[in-house]
């Protein structure tokens, strides 16, 4: 019932303005280039791109899962791979000259790797080119399957990022019905098995059902296999077809939930209504002097 409410005033986006934002949005339109910022119509657009962080989407728009929450187009991409895709990638970092490069894809079960090589490809491309530019990957499960979690977490960058998307219990009917909750933790662990060297990152969303204390639940076990960062944001509907949103939590109520985080131990937990898996990671780069 409670889906049918009101937007809070909190989620009403500010339009993205500002000469940073402009001058990356020219260089982005005048290249043909595709980020996700743009493609989801993401509300921290323009405070993003004036700090020098963009997320693209690699490997297609085409998942071979589909969960509950998401918006993405859900078929069999039949093992297409764009070979210039890491160059174009990281062309467009160099031209917009990004600071933070967070590089993500659609599941891709049709490729025997899951994509593994290509991401790998992409942050090595990324790096040659832009050698100053600190890399994130938002990575699928890859089923869990080891090997190519490593030849991710070995590619050059500096965070690995795979989202529990939401808490234990409501995994079967949030994610795709291939996702679950533990293998998402090992993908996590074993990221940080192949590099001890990077971070780890996991990202909630709230207001999906949950109770406050399973999400108390989710940080602890992401902390229990030594996940670095957090992110906690307010789940919103993307169309009536999708689950609905049962509940908005106030500025207040993530911020406290973030003290919470801290205090297990999170390097840094961002949190906030708009807050989105790549929102604000420069900056949590910084603070921690990587990259
Ligand atoms: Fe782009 Fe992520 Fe920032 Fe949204 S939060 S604008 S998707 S980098
Ligand atoms: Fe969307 Fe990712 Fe789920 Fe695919 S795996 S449907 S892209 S959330």
């Amino acid at each position: 019932a409670s889906s049918r409410q009101r937007k809070p005033s909190w989620l009403r986006a500010r339009a993205p303005g500002g000469a940073g934002f402009r001058q990356v949005r020219e260089i982005v339109s005048g290249h043909g280039l595709h980020t996700v910022c743009e493609e989801s119509y993401c509300p921290n657009m323009g405070e993003c791109w004036s700090h020098g962080t963009a997320t693209f989407m690699v490997l297609g728009s085409v998942c071979t899962r589909a969960c509950q929450f998401c918006s993405v187009d859900t078929g069999n991409p039949r093992g297409r791979v764009e070979e210039d895709e890491p160059q174009r990638i990281a062309e467009s970092v160099q031209l917009m000259g990004l600071q933070y490069a967070v590089i993500t894809s659609v599941n891709r079960d049709d490729l025997s790797d899951g994509g593994a090589a290509h991401y790998a490809a992409c942050v090595d491309r990324v790096k040659q080119l832009n050698p100053e530019t600190a890399i994130e990957v938002l990575t699928p499960d890859f089923n869990g399957e080891e090997q190519d979690i490593a030849v991710v977490a070995r590619s050059g960058l500096e965070v690995f990022a795979h989202n529990l998307e939401t808490v234990r219990r409501l995994t079967p009917e949030v994610r795709d019905r291939r996702a679950d909750y533990l293998q998402s933790l090992e993908v996590l662990a074993a990221a940080k098995r192949a590099n001890g060297n990077i971070l780890t990152k996991s990202s909630l969303m709230v207001g999906l059902g949950e109770e406050e204390e399973e999400i108390v639940s989710a940080l602890e076990d992401m902390r229990r296999y030594d996940v670095d960062i957090a992110t906690l944001g307010q789940y919103l509907q993307p169309t009536r077809n999708h689950l609905p949103v049962q509940r908005y939590y106030s500025p207040q109520e993530l911020n406290s939930l973030r003290e919470t985080g801290l205090q297990l131990g999170f390097r840094e937990v961002v949190a906030g209504p708009l807050v989105r898996s790549s929102y604000r990671a420069e900056r949590v780069m910084e603070q921690n002097n990587v990259g």
